[in-house]
């Protein structure tokens, strides 16, 4: 019986592998777009493209169930080039037709960051879409920027000089070193959904929030608050001061 269901597991597993490679060969993906606001005047002041799998029998699948999957085959490799290519096309076509100052941001696993082919990569597309670094933001979380940070030191200076900006995604959550994120080259910190949702309800959640933002600023870095759904977080967030913030109140992902 335990080997039975095992043998299940696998099984799906097998097939999600499967299904992902064939998935990545005829391009079944699509980005959702969800807006950043300037938390004191509400301009959107960019945008994050997150992925979605629309597979061609179980429909919508969400990036949680498929980017681990893709990062363990390496799969993300060819994924995340899509993903890249995709929002800069898009971005450049909002650009197009008028809408201006909005950034685009876009996620990057720990694969990609480390791939020494990223640079030529971002450079390329971004020249391909008549973009310029700024228009770019790269999230990277903060496990990932952690786990051999000299490595991402090096790898994320680089970027920067293509003049690309770079955040910590779910800040928080993660194990930081403090003196490797003071060497960082980050732009944004994005404070992770967890403190925002109990923020109005828990002080330490709020202390929490205002001790990162009081770091960011030391290191002379942004903040974002992510995960914000009810008016009276964003009252909270606005009285403490963080500038940026992205959530299902604001604007849940949508197909452009
Ligand atoms: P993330 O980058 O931290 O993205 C934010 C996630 O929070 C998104 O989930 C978004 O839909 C969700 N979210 C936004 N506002 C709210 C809110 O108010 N409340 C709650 N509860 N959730 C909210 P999603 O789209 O399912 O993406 C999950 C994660 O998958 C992302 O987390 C990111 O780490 C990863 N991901 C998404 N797209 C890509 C991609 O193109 N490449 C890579 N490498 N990872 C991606
Ligand atoms: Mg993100
Ligand atoms: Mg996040």
């Amino acid at each position: 019986f335990f080997t039975a269901e095992m043998n299940q597991v696998a099984l799906k597993r097998l097939r999600l592998e499967q299904d992902l490679r064939a998935a990545v060969e005829t391009r079944q993906f699509e980005l959702h777009y969800q807006p950043q606001l300037d938390s004191s005047d509400g301009r959107i002041v960019g945008v994050e493209a997150l992925v979605r799998w629309r597979h061609p029998r179980d429909g919508l699948i969400s990036p949680a169930e498929f980017i681990p999957v893709a990062e363990e085959t390496g799969l993300i490799l060819q994924l995340g080039e899509w993903v890249l290519d995709e929002a800069c096309r898009q971005l450049r076509a909002w650009q197009d037709d008028g809408i201006r100052n909005v950034t685009m941001a876009v996620n990057l696993s720990a694969h990609q960051l480390h791939a020494p082919i990223l640079l030529e990569q971002v450079a390329t597309t971004l020249e391909t879409h008549g973009l310029t670094g700024a228009d770019l933001e790269l999230e990277i979380t903060e496990s990932v920027a952690m786990h051999d940070p000299d490595a991402s030191i090096r790898q994320l200076k680089a970027l920067r000089d293509l003049g690309v900006r770079l955040s910590i995604d779910d800040f928080g959550t993660g194990y930081s070193s403090l003196s490797y994120l003071k060497r960082m080259p980050i732009d944004i910190i994005k404070i992770d959904k967890s403190f925002v949702r109990e923020i109005t309800s828990d002080p330490t959640d709020a202390a929490m929030v205002r001790a990162i933002l009081q770091m960011a600023s030391a290191f002379g870095m942004e903040t974002v608050a992510e995960g914000v759904e009810t008016p009276e977080q964003l009252v909270a967030l606005r009285s403490l001061g963080i500038p940026a913030a992205q959530g299902y109140l604001l604007g849940r992902p949508g197909a452009r």
